[in-house]
């Protein structure tokens, strides 16, 4: 291992515990990969933040041959297929936060009503349809759902964020999870307002002046 994997490794942990401090993941529900050479890196099945360290994460190619001692997390396809289709992307986090899970439970997609659903990169956060966890089919939806995006939800399952660095997946996933929180507050009282595809594109070309990106547009 060089010592560019090796700090990789130790960044993933520390998202990894961070999505566990922040209550956006519980146990081994969640995990999250980074592009490594000809393959990715990802969380091991069955290990929550508490007890996995570096040594722990797992080494696929994108057809799912293995290096190492534990076994991926069952949900290593739909992070290959991601690295697949979007070269640009270096970095998948997914979880079953509350409140984007919720969201996807009422497999309902996330609208433009307020004006950060663009940091997912568009005018809304699609909902890909349901299909049993670890197979293509969910491959498939997924990578359809994040069409110019950097985020979806999965129905009746939870939430996927991806970018060109692990420290802004992380950023889109928290501030996915705040919206959904946001939004199913605003439903519980009425229909929110939404702003038009104009409005949208406004506030899109804004972020992209901001030198950090979307989120410190906030
Ligand atoms: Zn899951």
């Amino acid at each position: 291992m060089n010592a560019d994997e090796a700090a990789l490794r130790e960044a993933m942990i520390g998202a990894f515990v961070e999505l566990d401090a922040r209550e956006l993941n519980r146990g081994s529900s969640g995990n999250l990969s980074h592009r490594c050479g000809e393959g990715l890196l990802i969380t091991p099945t069955g290990m929550g933040a508490g007890e996995i360290e570096p040594a722990d994460l797992v080494w696929l190619d994108f057809d799912g041959t293995r290096r190492g001692r534990l076994a991926p997390s069952s949900e290593w396809h739909f992070h290959a297929a991601l690295y697949r289709a979007r070269p640009e992307l270096n970095a998948v986090v997914h979880t079953h936060a509350t409140h984007a899970t919720a969201l996807a439970c009422l497999r309902r997609e996330l609208p433009a009503f307020h004006y950060m659903v663009a940091v997912a990169g568009g005018d809304s956060v699609r909902c890909a349809p349901y299909h049993l966890f670890g197979t293509e089919a969910l491959s498939h939806a997924v990578v359809e759902a994040m069409r110019e995006r950097k985020a979806c939800l999965l129905a009746t399952h939870g939430a996927v964020s991806a970018a060109g660095t692990l420290r802004e997946a992380m950023r889109v996933m928290i501030e996915l999870e705040s919206l959904c929180r946001s939004y199913l507050a605003a439903l519980a009282v009425g229909a929110p307002g939404i702003l038009s595809p104009q409005e949208m594109a406004e506030v899109i070309e804004k972020f992209r002046g901001y030198g950090q990106g979307p989120v410190a547009a906030a």
